[in-house]
């Protein structure tokens, strides 16, 4: 899979058919639109579960003690049209402290701290060298990349009229996010993109905030907060734990357009940001309260958003288990999934062995449903920390 199958546009004039799929191709804006044929674009949510499987590598690489010095897009394969991804350059691995490595690493993804230090001797103790901080400014502005299709500091502003030392500050001490709500000094000019870079390349009409409220706080975080004091950058599970939630929030585009996905998030009217169709119908809301001590119930700042085929998994019935690679294979087994049949919303129970209509005071046996109704309760486990729901019909 992590090949190009189909190739590119025109019968494939660039020759990518059968090549290697680096991060490049995807992460940026005008190579996908000018380029990439619709089946090797992918979604917006295989994109999403892309940056999940890139958090998830990095966490484990981190847990490991091991940093990354040279995490670039063209040194992860990804394949959009499934989800798999895989940091496949190992040579470029560190271990913090061991040994200076002499890849300094791709411009885009250099920590300001790096970029503002790398003039100096590598044996100057005020040389900052690859690191888990580093790393995690790597792994934002990645993720970013995956989602917006544009880098989070290349904005119009110029501090310097010599490319190479306004580059020098663009990435470091001077190093400022394109969406930074109090400074605007950094704002991409639409003006300057090329129609092939919008609608993404313009963050006015496609904001990080598109992501959800989860994200966009990392992306505070990462890129306001911690732009240049390293300690407030998100760690790689930060991202995984942000992510899985994130993933719940998301809707099918009704009008199956190229983004195809996005997050809704219960504020505003659900309407997708890509192609502007409005969801037309009820749409129901899952809260998820999971028991403390038995019979308390508290709420797990948690909700899913249903849609017709939508599914549930044994993370979603107890807030115990958490879907990484410890699952085991029983825990990837859906247990039960939504379907909307005239005009109304149903869960079929497929395996929850203990799920009981609170509502209504009735066991729900497995094979049969309920339907989903404004206030309604479901208890799905009664197992320690099992979750209790409570629904709510937005968009009526
Ligand atoms: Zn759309």
């Amino acid at each position: 899979h992590f090949f190009f199958a189909h190739g590119s546009v025109n019968d494939d004039m660039l020759g990518i058919k059968g090549r290697e799929k680096v991060g490049k191709w995807f992460a940026s804006a005008s190579n996908r639109s000018k380029f990439l044929v619709a089946q090797e674009k992918g979604n917006w949510l295989t994109h999403l579960q892309i940056t999940l499987m890139i958090s998830r590598a990095v966490r484990r690489l981190h847990a490991a003690g091991v940093a990354h010095s040279d995490r670039s897009y063209n040194n992860l394969m990804v394949d959009p049209t499934s989800d798999g991804a895989c940091i496949n350059d190992i040579d470029g691995l560190v271990v913090p402290g061991k040994f200076p490595p002499d890849v300094v690493g791709t411009p885009d993804f250099i920590a300001p701290e790096m970029v503002e230090t790398q003039h100096l001797d590598k044996t100057d103790p005020n040389r900052k060298l690859p690191s888990v901080a580093t790393d995690r400014h790597a792994l934002a502005v990645l993720i970013y990349m995956y989602l917006f299709y544009r880098h989070p500091l290349r904005g119009s502003k110029t501090h310097d009229p010599d490319a190479t030392r306004d580059e020098q500050l663009t990435m470091g001490s001077q190093a400022l996010f394109i969406e930074n709500p109090t400074d605007a000094s950094n704002r991409v000019k639409p003006s300057q993109l090329s129609k092939a870079q919008l609608p993404w390349g313009d963050p006015e009409k496609m904001p990080c905030s598109i992501a959800g409220p989860l994200l966009s706080a990392l992306f505070q975080r990462a890129f306001v907060d911690g732009l240049h004091d390293p300690h407030q950058r998100p760690s790689a599970s930060d991202w995984e734990n942000a992510i899985v939630r994130t993933v719940d929030l998301i809707q099918p585009c009704p009008n199956k357009c190229e983004m195809g996905w996005y997050v809704f998030d219960n504020t505003t009217r659900p309407k997708c940001p890509y192609c502007g169709t409005a969801y037309v119908g009820k749409l129901p809301v899952l809260n998820f309260y999971s028991s403390r001590h038995s019979g308390s119930y508290h709420p797990d700042n948690h909700r899913l958003m249903v849609w017709d085929g939508q599914s549930l998994f044994p993370w979603h019935i107890n807030r115990a288990i958490f879907p990484n690679e410890q699952l085991t294979p029983d825990q990837r087994r859906r247990v039960g999934y939504f379907q909307l049949h005239q005009g109304d919303w149903y869960l079929i129970n497929e395996n929850m062995p203990q799920m009981f209509d609170v509502t209504a005071q009735k066991d729900v046996a497995i094979g049969a449903n309920v339907r989903l109704t404004e206030g309604g309760q479901i208890l799905l486990s009664r197992e320690e920390r099992g979750r209790l729901v409570q629904i709510q019909m937005a968009n009526v």
